[in-house]
């Protein structure tokens, strides 16, 4: 496949289908002769003013209750605000008066939403405008005929091509009609005619924001929506489409947007169903069934709401009867509802059952042809599984039905850039390293995946039942394709079962990224995932690999940042019902990472307290399908209010009275060193104040006199290694006072606390070698290379070292040098040459000197050498 066919395009975006119908507000009104006096009501219809015009309508008719144009004008009002039994009763009055199209329209339409189809093809009777015979199409799909569905929009679209004249109302039904039949271009080009004759009209601008929602152009889309709420604050098709947009980035607002629509109209159903998706990502069942409830009693047949009722039906674990029940009642009403089968894969790729979710979306997919997301969905969770060639059959024919997906597209791209990787197993790996780095990377990524997953699989009593893939991509977008769709979780790395992708250690700023502790972090998904069938919850199977990587060495897993510490104080803890919504749907971006950091000490507490076989009986319950509050009570004998506060006294504890030291008022360094020493009379406890006079005294060169006041700050608040932390002032200080051993005390005290920079790294391996400790410092570099992979330096410095004790791990070292092409070649061959002189390897040793001389021919040791060797 040429890659040219795919090109680049910006975000990924998903969105979830629409449900869209909402006629435009007919024209007809202002088209009809006579009857000027309503153009303020028209006027004031439009800005949204909905119960202001009911109420003046209410009055003009009352005084003329003949005023028919008026009438449809009310009827028209009362279906935006949801009163659509009213709307359809009151119709029917009229239209046994007399027979006017607008209102047997907006009559049908409310019927549509009433889920009464015949009363609405009764109003439509005999009426042949563009708008009923839209509905007609509607109704038809609804019942799942798409064939005399199309024969409607074909229709409609005739009437298009042959330049039939149309109003900008028409037009705007014209181009949803397109949109039905895939036409996607050609409705965007009517779109845009349809407002440049009526650029007043939100409805129009509303439609189309949310075809370009549908066609991965969230911008745009937003603009439009904005552009339509200018006119009409009110309008609850730009307002649904505005919290669309937000839902697919995982908003935390999208309830609160929902809940204003409900406000202008009660009975919006698309607002209930998405409350009730809501509701269901966090496992609120409850209050997603008074949602649905809510729906359904506006449409009892509306089958978005059952689908929804399938859904919970498998979230909550009921007898499979009960789904194939609410399924077979829904392809009853419309056997080609395939979206029911794709809401179910939805959730099961939530709840990382990406098996069960293949399942349903090619379910789905056979269902209904034409849910060409469903198909991209089916691809990429495929892929994800491991299953390539199966993932581009159907991505291809996903491309093939709608070249405009942004998934599709990025992961057919991300396929076809697989031929420049190297492929290699290793005993339990199938690894994908890019070629350009596997030079580098090749033999430490082998070593430490066999050795985690040896580590985990004895621990957890568990080994996969095939071989793992491991991919690494240096470019992130790549990742980010490889992972999307799975908000916090993809941050650095991603787990999907079998197969494990995450950032190469080029792919992000040296010092930002420790990638041995997310590799290790990656694995223990793969073995809490696998050990439960995938139905671990996130905050668990999240704060396991947190621990693991925690635990796993020294100094591993991420440090304590002041984001967190924020969070920290701001929050304490999060009760463990809310912990997976925080990961899936944050109040506010600080939290995922808060959840991570929480998720992780909870299981820091269970090991602690509890006992580790207490997670492996925790394990075991999941995988048995049972929820959290069962398992906590059947393994820890704890109901979840009870694990909560015991879980809040022990994160008291650990986080040093949650970071109570850490006064961020003062984190700043605008307070002179007078106002700072009366700060620490009145509260010794002020970790920054403690820090500041250290930094003061340093700066100023006495060091002895700083020393106390680091001292005090570091017992404070220990795990503070961001920038200006007590660990660097002690080792300034005490490396000027000439005490390198407790220099290097405080820096090995920064490492375990998870200190990040590579050049930290550096200086302490330089302290321990200067104080003797040559094995120490070796170590050190090798660590640093966590942080630092690319660092010539460090590989530098560590063949050298190792050249000493161990010249066939400096081989590999000098190896990986010259892969990284350093600035002086010559000597690196030639002490990579030396190295294997000293294994007795001529041939290799000749090799290299010989490569280093051609590059320095006038290299003394080199040329020595190279006699020492010819004349072996
Ligand atoms: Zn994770």
């Amino acid at each position: 496949m040429g890659a040219k066919r795919f090109n680049p395009i910006r975000a990924n975006f998903l969105r979830k289908a629409a449900h869209s119908c909402l006629l435009f507000c007919a024209l007809w009104m202002a088209t009809a002769p006579g009857f000027a006096a309503l153009e303020e009501e028209l006027s004031l219809f439009r800005e949204g003013q909905y119960q202001d015009v009911i109420t003046r309508l209410e009055k003009v008719l009352k005084a003329s209750p003949e005023d028919t144009r008026a009438a449809s004008l009310l009827l028209r009002v009362r279906l935006e605000v949801g009163q659509y039994s009213a709307v359809a009763q009151q119709a029917e009055e009229l239209l046994k008066r007399q027979k006017i199209p607008g209102v047997a329209e907006t009559a049908a339409e409310a019927a549509i939403k009433l889920g009464e189809i015949d009363r609405a093809l009764g109003f439509l009777k005999g009426i042949n405008s563009i708008a009923a015979g839209y509905l007609r199409g509607q109704i038809a799909l609804e019942k799942g005929n798409k064939a005399e569905a199309s024969a409607e929009f074909e229709k409609i679209i005739s009437q298009w091509t042959s330049k039939t004249r149309m109003s900008s109302d028409e037009l705007g039904i014209a181009a949803v009609a397109l949109e039905k039949l895939g036409r996607y271009e050609e409705a965007n080009q009517i779109y845009r005619e349809a407002t440049e004759i009526d650029p007043k009209n939100p409805a129009l601008k509303a439609a189309w924001g949310r075809l370009l929602v549908k066609k991965y152009n969230p911008a745009d889309a937003e603009g439009l929506f904005k552009e339509a709420l200018e006119i009409n604050t009110n309008h609850t098709g730009a307002l649904l489409g505005m919290a669309e947009l937000s839902s697919s980035r995982w908003e935390s607002r999208v309830p609160g947007m929902l809940n204003r629509i409900l406000q202008i109209n009660p009975s919006m159903t698309e607002a209930r169903v998405m409350l009730a998706r809501i509701d269901l990502e966090r496992d609120n069942y409850v209050e997603a069934s008074k949602q649905l409830d809510r729906a359904l009693q506006v449409n009892p047949k509306l089958l978005e709401a059952w689908s929804l009722r399938a859904v919970a039906s498998f979230l909550e674990g009921k007898e499979a009867a009960d789904q194939l029940g609410w399924i077979a009642r829904i392809l009853k009403e419309n056997p080609s509802f395939g979206k029911v089968y794709a809401d179910l894969g939805d959730f099961a790729v939530l709840q990382r059952q990406y098996k069960l979710a293949v399942d349903y979306y090619r379910r789905a997919v056979d269902t209904d042809p034409d849910l060409s997301q469903t198909r991209a969905s089916l691809g990429i969770n495929l892929f994800r599984l491991g299953e390539d060639d199966a993932a581009r059959h159907e991505l291809e024919e996903a491309y093939r039905r709608d070249p405009y997906n942004i998934w599709t597209v990025n992961t057919l791209r991300l396929m076809d850039s697989f031929k420049r990787f190297d492929s290699f197993e290793t005993q339990r790996f199938r690894v994908k390293l890019h070629q350009k780095e596997t030079q580098i990377l090749q033999s430490y990524i082998s070593d430490i995946l066999e050795e985690s997953l040896q580590d985990l699989s004895q621990r957890y009593q568990y080994i996969p039942d095939q071989k793992v893939v491991f991919e690494m991509y240096p470019d992130h977008e790549d990742f980010a394709v490889r992972t999307l769709g799975l908000p916090g979780l993809g941050a650095l790395g991603a787990s999907f079962g079998p197969v494990v992708a995450m950032d190469s250690p080029s792919a992000r700023r040296r010092g930002e990224f420790h990638w041995g502790s997310t590799l290790w972090h990656e694995l223990a998904h793969v073995i809490t995932l696998g050990i439960t069938d995938n139905r671990i919850p996130r905050w668990f199977t999240e704060g396991l690999s947190v621990y693991e990587e925690n635990t796993s060495r020294p100094g591993w897993g991420d440090p304590m940042t002041p984001g967190i510490v924020q969070a920290l104080q701001l929050v304490q803890t999060i009760p463990l019902a809310d912990l997976n919504t925080a990961f899936i749907r944050p109040s506010q971006p600080g939290m995922v990472p808060f959840a991570y950091f929480q998720a992780g000490m909870i299981c820091e507490y269970l090991v602690e307290k509890h006992g580790f076989e207490k997670i492996l009986a925790m394990l075991s319950a999941y995988r048995e399908k049972q929820k959290d509050a069962a398992v906590l009570k059947q393994v820890l004998g704890l109901t979840l209010e009870e694990f909560d506060k015991q879980f809040r006294d022990y994160a008291r504890e650990k986080t040093y009275g949650f970071a109570k030291a850490v006064d961020f008022q003062w984190s700043g360094s605008d307070h002179s060193i007078d106002e700072i020493k009366v700060e620490l009379q009145k509260n010794p406890d002020n970790f920054f104040a403690q820090l500041h006079i250290a930094e003061a005294y340093t700066a100023q060169s006495k060091f002895a006199e700083a020393v106390p006041y680091a001292e005090v700050a570091k017992a404070l608040f220990p795990p503070f290694v961001d920038d200006g932390n007590p660990y660097i002032i002690l080792a300034d200080c005490y490396e000027a006072l000439g005490q390198k051993e407790k220099a290097a005390v405080a820096l090995l005290e920064w490492k375990k606390y998870r200190g990040r920079d590579p050049e930290v790294f550096k200086r302490l391996s330089k302290l321990l070698s200067e104080i003797g400790k040559q094995n120490e410092a070796v170590q050190v570099l090798s660590e640093a290379l966590n942080v630092a992979m690319f660092d010539v330096d460090i590989h530098q410095q560590l063949a050298e070292r190792l050249a000493e004790t161990s010249p066939q791990k400096a081989i590999e070292e000098y190896k990986v040098l010259l892969a990284l092409n350093p600035p002086d070649k010559a000597e690196a061959h030639y002490r990579l040459a030396a190295a294997y002189h000293s294994l007795s390897d001529t041939s290799n040793a000749r090799q290299h000197v010989l490569a280093a001389l051609e590059i320095a021919p006038g290299y003394r040791d080199a040329q020595k050498l190279l006699l020492e060797l010819t004349g072996q």
